[in-house]
C-alpha cells in the first residue's frame, strides 16, 4: 500500500459514502446502471433516477426484453440520450450471450457499448472488488492536481500520464474502497472552483496546492467557436395532439420522438401536404437557441393549427405519433420538444 492510498483509505474509512443505494446490496447490474447514470450527473439527481430505473429494470434480461421506448422514458430528464440506448444494447448482449449474466472479464466488459476503460475499472473493482485503476473526470482532477500534471486530459499524453499514475497508485487490497474514495474526494473536497484543501487527506504532498495553483490542474479544454445552425420546427395541432416522428437510432437525439423540421420557413408548405396535414393557420412561437457540445442550433418553432381533424389513424405505425398533451405517451421525447410542449400550458420533464 502506498503512502497516498494509505491516507486515501483511512479519510474513505471516516468520510466515504457508504449508504448510497448502490453500495447497498452491490451487484455488477447495479454499479453498471448507477456508473452510468452518474456521468455527467450528480448523485443527489441520480438517485431518485436510479431507484425507479431499478424497480422497473430489475436484472439485466428485465432491460433487455423492454422496449427501447420505455428505457428512454425512464431515462427522461437525465440526458445524454445515448447513455440509455446503450444501456438497453448492452443488456441484449448480455442476455444472448452471457445468460444474462454481467460478464466478469475486463477485456468482455470494455467491448460493451457504453462502457470505457474506467468505467469496466470501476464496475469491475466496485462490485467484485477485482483490481483495476479508475480515471473518471473526479479521478482525473484529483491526480493532475496532487501532482502538477499539466494539459487538458483529453489530450492523448496527458491522459496517458494520468493512466500510469492512477495505475501506481492504486493499492492491491481495498481496492473497491479505494476507488469508491478516489471518485467521491473527487466529487466533494477536490471540487473544481473550491477545493477544500485543509480537509483533504493528501494536502500534505499535493503539488497544486503546494504551487496554489489548484485553479491550474487539470488543463482547459483549448476553446473553440461552436459553428451556428437553424432550423424550423412545425407542431401541427390537432385539439391537444401534436404529431411528432421518431428520429433514426443514433445521431442527434437518437430514438426519441421529436418534431418534423424544415431548414427555411418557405418549405413549410411542402411539408405539410407531404404530411398530409390539410388547411392549417400558422402561429410563431418565441424561438430559442439549444447548445450542443458541437455546435448551438437556433430553433424557430411554428405551430400549425389545423383547420380539420387529421386523419389520425392514417399515421405509419411505429414512426408517427400524435402526441396528447393531455394523456403523454410513455416515450422519450427530444430537448426542445419538451420545452416547446411546456411553453403550450404543459410541463413533461425536460432534458438535454
Ligand atoms: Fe485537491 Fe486540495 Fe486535496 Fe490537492 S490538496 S488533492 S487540490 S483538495
Amino acid at each position: 500500500m502506498t503512502d497516498f492510498s494509505d491516507k486515501i483509505l483511512r479519510w474513505f474509512d471516516e468520510h466515504g459514502r457508504k449508504n448510497l443505494p448502490w453500495q447497498l446490496n452491490k451487484t455488477a447490474y447495479s454499479v453498471w446502471i448507477s456508473e452510468i447514470m452518474l456521468q455527467q450527473t450528480q448523485v443527489s439527481t441520480v438517485i431518485p433516477y436510479y431507484l425507479r430505473f431499478m424497480q422497473r429494470f430489475s436484472n439485466i434480461n428485465q432491460l433487455a426484453d423492454a422496449p427501447q421506448d420505455e428505457v428512454l422514458h425512464h431515462w427522461t430528464g437525465l440526458g445524454y440520450y445515448a447513455r440509455a440506448r446503450n444501456l438497453h444494447k448492452a443488456a441484449q448482449i448480455m442476455r444472448d450471450q452471457y445468460q444474462g449474466q454481467f460478464p466478469e472479464q475486463f477485456e468482455q466488459v470494455v467491448a460493451l457499448p457504453g462502457i470505457g476503460r474506467s468505467t469496466a475499472g470501476a464496475i469491475l473493482s466496485l462490485a467484485l472488488n477485482q483490481h483495476h485503476a479508475i480515471l473518471d473526470g473526479n479521478v482525473k482532477r484529483v491526480l493532475s492536481r496532487y501532482r502538477a500534471i499539466a494539459g487538458w486530459p483529453g489530450e492523448k499524453a496527458v491522459e496517458k500520464t494520468l493512466w500510469h499514475l492512477a495505475q501506481t497508485l492504486t493499492p492491491e487490497k481495498r481496492v473497491a474502497d479505494y476507488n469508491q474514495a478516489m471518485m467521491d474526494l473527487g466529487a466533494s473536497l477536490c471540487s473544481r472552483t473550491q477545493p477544500d484543501c485543509a480537509a483533504c487527506p493528501v494536502e500534505d504532498d499535493c503539488q497544486a496546492r503546494y504551487q496554489n495553483q489548484q485553479q491550474a490542474y487539470p488543463g482547459k479544454k483549448p476553446r473553440k467557436t461552436l459553428p451556428e445552425k437553424h432550423t424550423v420546427m412545425l407542431l401541427p395541432r390537432w385539439q391537444q395532439q401534436i404529431l411528432l416522428y421518431k428520429r433514426p437510432p443514433s445521431g442527434l437525439w437518437g430514438g426519441l420522438w421529436g418534431l418534423y423540421e424544415v431548414q427555411h420557413p418557405q418549405q413549410v408548405k411542402h411539408k405539410a401536404e407531404s404530411l398530409g396535414l390539410g388547411d392549417y393557420q400558422i402561429q410563431e412561437l418565441t424561438p430559442f437557441r439549444h447548445t450542443f457540445s458541437h455546435f448551438h442550433l437556433h430553433i424557430q418553432p411554428l405551430l400549425l393549427e389545423l383547420e380539420a381533424s387529421p386523419n389520425i389513424n392514417a399515421v405509419q405505425e411505429n414512426s408517427q405519433l400524435w402526441y396528447d398533451l393531455d394523456q403523454p405517451a410513455n416515450v422519450g421525447l427530444a430537448a426542445p420538444t419538451s420545452k416547446l410542449f411546456s411553453t403550450l400550458t404543459l410541463s413533461p420533464e425536460s432534458h438535454d
